[in-house]
């Protein structure tokens, strides 16, 4: 039986990729095995606790680390590369529009240079 009129409105909003959103975060995941205070501990037979990952990134020349916990890696690296492609495009779009400027002064150069030549009155 189906009854007209009643819509769920909560439905899923995105179907694939999981729905998980993805934030730009600046820097790199780093992966780091540790060795802890017990002397006995397998991490000290070249068995080290591990990995344990962290965010690395550079801020006003300042390098900062923070923890990443393990169910969360996958987004924080996924938003380290979005960051990362963002930046790139970015910096190719910069060089875009300078060669553009260079390219729209020469022009200008050359048509005010032709216009004076025309208006030369010899
Ligand atoms: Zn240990």
């Amino acid at each position: 039986m189906s009854e007209p009129g009643q819509v769920r409105l909560n439905a899923p909003a995105a179907e694939s990729g999981g729905g998980t959103e993805i934030t730009p975060m600046k820097g790199v995941i780093c992966a780091q095995f540790v060795r802890c205070g017990n002397r006995k501990c397998r991490c000290h037979q070249g068995e080290p606790h591990g990995p344990y990952y962290y965010r690395v990134w550079r801020e006003a020349g300042q390098v900062h680390k923070e923890y990443v916990k393990p169910s969360d890696v996958e987004g924080v690296r996924a938003g380290c590369d979005v960051h990362k492609e963002f930046t790139q495009q970015l910096r190719d779009l910069r060089k875009d529009r300078e060669q553009l400027t260079r390219r729209i002064q020469s022009e200008w150069r050359k048509v005010t240079r032709s216009r004076k030549v025309r208006l030369d009155p010899h």
